[in-house]
């Protein structure tokens, strides 16, 4: 992509009124844009990691049999009636609204309801099950405060996968096992994994615990408390002498740490396929409910924690899997021709670059070239192609190097 084909333009100064760091970036950058507190559009630079994100989810929850699907925003109210939680004391994030015709709607916060009636549908037997569906879409909650950019939206995207299995067995393999790696490997091509704890959280009336995905961050509004030799942690809602005894561990191999919530996954049991009659025949042809599990991650809020965690005092710095693109190439002064070649050579061997083909300052170019958070910047000037080079300067080191066209293709390659 050319920058002069990009519609959004760098600022200098964020909103008055955008409190969060991440957001401040972000839209000074052109990647979101404020609709209101808590509600952020995306831009092309801004799509372009939100895609990246999810795509890494997707490729891990395939990986593990998920089936992705698209479930609505608008829902009947009846299922959530059924289940005990259209209340707004039950559920206090409802936005709701009517049809004409006075039929009261919710616009979706979460998906296990009309999923577990629409699996209805398609589970009858011990031989449908077990199954994974997942998405990726836009729940809405009314959030009290929204004051941490794309870290808490009120419209926001989730990753939700259910799980449906036909006994407590074979669904604590799975919550143990397969997604809990799968949780794993995103957190690690995320660039998070270092600083990301599986955290026992409170779990319902179902199992003991549930496990939330906590990244360390000051920002964080969470507090749990880490094991660090173990790579384990304890959220404070659960932190008691008699959970500390369970788990085998003592007071003082735990530090306090603030945390960033970007995943959890949850056991369900029965608590939806009961009361909404999700049952199965089993080998013996006896009629049994289906065992379900939840598994969240937030790709806007990790998009927020990631902008947010990796940034310095110039700007955005977007680790190489995430970043919009992967080249910020630059030209200064009448070198369009070579940098059109350069440019060209690149995107045909499927390096994703960003090519600043402005008339502009080379100081300007550099200063956007630090606030957007490209990893490689790659300069061409007429003094560095008089000699048939290359600057090559990660934003990350801020280091540049001189390079040859083939030293520049091995780095990048
Ligand atoms: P929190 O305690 O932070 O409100 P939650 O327990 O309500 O989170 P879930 O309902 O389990 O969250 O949602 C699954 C995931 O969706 C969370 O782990 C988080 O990554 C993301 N998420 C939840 N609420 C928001 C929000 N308001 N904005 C952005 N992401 C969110
Ligand atoms: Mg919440």
């Amino acid at each position: 992509m050319r920058v002069t084909q990009l519609f959004t333009k760098t600022t200098k100064d964020a909103p008055a009124d955008e409190v969060a760091k991440n957001a401040q970036l972000l839209i000074r950058a052109g990647y979101i844009y404020k609709e209101m507190a808590g509600v952020y559009a995306y831009l092309p630079l801004g799509k372009r990691v939100l895609d990246k994100i999810i795509q890494i989810i997707r490729e891990e929850m395939d990986s593990i049999g998920g089936n992705e699907i698209s479930l609505t925003a608008l829902q009947n109210s009846d299922v959530w009636k059924t289940s005990g939680r259209w209340d707004d004391e039950v559920i206090d994030v409802w936005f709701k609204t009517k049809l004409a015709n006075g039929t009261e709607l919710g616009l979706a916060p979460t998906h296990e309801e009309p999923l577990t009636k629409l699996m209805k549908n398609y589970i009858h037997s011990y031989k449908d099950l077990p199954v994974y569906p997942y998405q990726f879409q836009i729940k809405f909650r009314n959030e009290v405060r929204s004051k941490s950019g794309l870290m808490r939206g009120r419209e926001f995207w989730m990753k939700d996968l259910y799980s449906f299995s036909r006994s407590q067995a074979e669904h604590d393999a799975f919550y143990d096992g397969a997604v809990s790696d799968a949780y794993a490997r995103v957190f690690d091509r995320l660039g998070l994994g270092a600083i990301t704890y599986r955290t026992f959280a409170s779990g319902g009336s179902f199992a003991k615990f549930s496990h939330e995905y906590q990244t360390l961050s000051p920002v964080g509004e969470d507090t749990i408390y880490v094991h660090k030799e173990k790579g384990i942690a304890i959220n404070e809602e659960v932190y008691t002498d008699e959970v500390l005894a369970d788990l085998g561990i003592a007071k003082d191999e735990l530090t306090q740490e603030k945390a960033v919530e970007v995943g959890n996954i949850f056991t369900l049991g029965t608590r939806f396929s009961d009361p909404l009659e999700l049952n199965f025949t089993d080998e013996n042809g006896d009629s049994k409910p289906v065992v379900m599990g939840s598994y969240g991650i937030g790709p806007s809020r990790l998009m927020g924690l990631i902008a947010e965690h990796f940034a310095d005092d110039k700007g955005l710095v977007w680790p190489d899997n995430v970043a919009p693109f992967t080249v910020y190439l630059v030209s200064i002064g009448d070198v369009a021709t070579q940098a059109d070649a350069l440019y060209d050579e690149l995107t045909s061997k499927g390096i994703e670059v960003l090519y600043d083909d402005r008339d502009e300052r080379a100081g300007a170019k550099f200063a956007d070239a630090e606030l957007l958070g490209i990893p490689y910047r790659v300069t061409i000037s007429e003094r560095l192609i008089a000699d048939q080079k290359f600057e090559f300067t990660p934003r990350k080191s801020g280091q540049s190097e001189v390079l040859t066209g083939d030293e520049l293709l091995a780095k990048l390659s």
